[in-house]
């Protein structure tokens, strides 16, 4: 046998060669290479996650706040955990800066939290609201289309 295993010596039976090492150290390698960005990933998507429930919570507790009070928010934490309406003071797990923002036009009366590391408050997703509801009267439209094509069958 040409390759010294390593441990042969010592205890007699067969151990692993320099290079099944070396083999092995690189496998590891390159899993770790793959699964660590992945792991980032993963524990951002959570701290994100983390994040949007935490703003969901705060404007929440901004309408109790506003119902309590004639239409009037709170418009700050301190606030709202001084008045009762949340437990304790909520922050991103990002380090990101939670802001207020009101001009809302599907609500204009209730602030929107936005997230300077997550998600900054833009009404795209009240203009897709918006726009979904604009999309749901066309049903009735395919039934007149199905009714014109049936109707074209019968006279034809
Ligand atoms: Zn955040």
């Amino acid at each position: 046998m040409s390759r010294s295993r390593i441990g042969a010596q010592v205890s007699g039976a067969t151990g692993a060669t320099l290079v099944e090492v070396l083999v092995a150290v690189a496998v590891i390698g390159a899993l770790a290479a793959i699964g660590i960005p992945q792991y980032h990933g993963y524990t951002e998507r959570g701290r994100e996650a983390q994040c949007a429930h935490n703003r969901y919570t705060i404007e929440t507790a901004e309408r109790a706040c506003a119902l309590d009070n004639n239409g009037k928010p709170c418009l700050g934490i301190r606030k709202l955990v001084k008045s009762g309406y949340l437990s304790g003071r909520l922050t991103c797990p990002s380090g990101g800066r939670y802001v207020w923002a009101t001009r809302d036009p599907q609500d204009p009366h209730y602030p929107t939290i936005g997230c300077s590391k997550h998600s900054w408050p833009s009404w795209k997703g009240a203009e897709a609201k918006k726009a979904k509801k604009a999309k749901k009267p066309q049903k009735p439209k395919n039934q007149e289309k199905a009714k014109k094509a049936g109707g074209k069958k019968g006279a034809g």
